[in-house]
């Protein structure tokens, strides 16, 4: 029986993980749940589930969710990053499934690898900004981090069984979004709401917007190099609008192997939970026969600039993933509130890339001081230019 503590519970992954729960409850128990601000879910999950701990971002969060609980048998309730880091690094924890959006998931995901408990990590923001301290730490505690991450847990399970000196690099696919063939000068005009109308996955919004810009196929990458231990030079990118081919790994006699399904978040979740056994799902099968057609073609870094800011920062290294990551988050919500256009995302994110000298990631406060610094001056360039 794994023992959870379940980080993001109310977001998209956090609704999926407590389904793949509910149909396997010989095989886990909630522990403990945290949310941000979605007190009606989460009062419902605590019904469900009955956590022994919840953790919510803001005070005013808590008090409705404790004025509404029964007296009897209540949870624990905590408030902000402490609550968190509380909830991941209880002693009656063994798995942390870390699916808080963004940067505010990486101090608990952190502390759960320092006390010992197992990663499942939907949060690759983690990885992005920390990727060399984490891996250092998961290695040293002797706690697995697996993906939930479409791409990632194809690579793991294209990983199994191969001598890993065998490996000659990883084809990380991306759906290309919803911009995939528009042309460049209608990128300029799309609205939010286009951007968050993903042809085939269905995520929150960050990550949405993120996929439209490619931006998470650029993310995806510098997790993919620290999950793996991969050089730069061994991770491609391939466009494959059907998203059925999840990712694939491919090996020094031109051998592929590739790990296929349909485009449903369920799957990679069960697979981190259940690692290596596959789970019974209530899902349809993949039917290549109606899918009919598989393509290929790489990305326009022209088009997609956001994947080409990503690459250069995963190779410049330091903290620049971690400043990379903190303008994105900045960009995004500004485009999210109609403040900029989808083109601006790019040009925030590069003139705060560009005015960073990148620094040693020596301490996770070190991490989180890039982070800030990221924020403070993209805000201040949104503030100079886009008011
Ligand atoms: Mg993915």
């Amino acid at each position: 029986m794994k023992k959870i503590a379940l980080l993001g519970a109310t977001g998209s992954i956090g609704v999926r993980t407590l389904e793949v729960v509910r149909a396997h409850p010989d095989q886990y128990a909630i522990v403990a749940l945290s949310a941000g601000r979605n007190a009606a879910l989460l009062l419902e999950q605590i019904a469900s589930f009955r956590p022994l701990a919840v953790a919510v971002l803001e005070p005013s969060v808590a008090a409705q969710v404790a004025s509404r609980l029964p007296k009897e048998d209540a949870p624990q309730i905590l408030v902000g990053m402490d609550g968190f880091v509380r909830l991941a690094t209880r002693e009656d924890v063994d798995t942390v499934i870390s699916a808080m959006t963004g940067a505010a998931g990486l101090l608990p995901t952190y502390e759960a690898i320092r006390a010992g408990k197992h990663v499942a990590l939907a949060n690759k923001e983690t990885m992005v900004m920390a990727g060399a301290l984490v891996m250092a730490e998961a290695r040293k505690r002797g706690v697995s981090i697996l993906p939930i991450d479409s791409e990632h847990s194809a690579v793991l399970q294209s990983l199994r069984g191969h001598p890993r000196e065998d490996l000659k690099r990883v084809i990380l696919t991306a759906s290309g979004g919803p911009f995939r063939d528009i042309p460049l000068e209608e990128m300029e005009y799309v609205t939010a709401d286009q951007a968050l109308r993903h042809p085939n996955w269905e995520m929150g919004r960050k990550i949405t917007v993120d996929s439209a810009t490619l931006m998470n196929k650029g993310l995806e990458v510098i997790e993919a190099k620290w999950l793996f231990d991969l050089k730069m030079d061994q991770i491609d990118i391939l466009i494959h609008p059907q998203s059925i081919v999840h990712s694939m790994v491919e090996y020094k006699d031109g051998s592929v192997i590739a790990q296929m399904g349909i485009p449903d978040m369920t799957i990679p979740i069960a697979y981190a939970l259940s690692y290596p056994r596959h789970l019974d799902n209530a899902l349809a099968p993949l039917d290549l026969k109606k899918v009919g057609t598989l393509s290929f073609k790489s990305p326009d870094l022209n088009r997609f600039r956001c994947l080409k800011l990503a690459l250069d920062a995963a190779t410049a290294g330091a903290s620049m993933p971690a400043v990379l990551n903190g303008a994105n988050e900045i960009a995004v919500d500004a485009f999210l509130a109609g403040r900029i256009g989808f083109l601006d995302i790019p040009d925030l994110i590069e003139e705060t890339m560009h005015a960073h000298v990148p620094l040693p990631v020596e301490s996770i406060e070190a991490v989180m001081a890039s982070d800030r610094w990221a924020r403070d001056r993209a805000s201040e360039i949104l503030n100079r230019r886009f008011t």
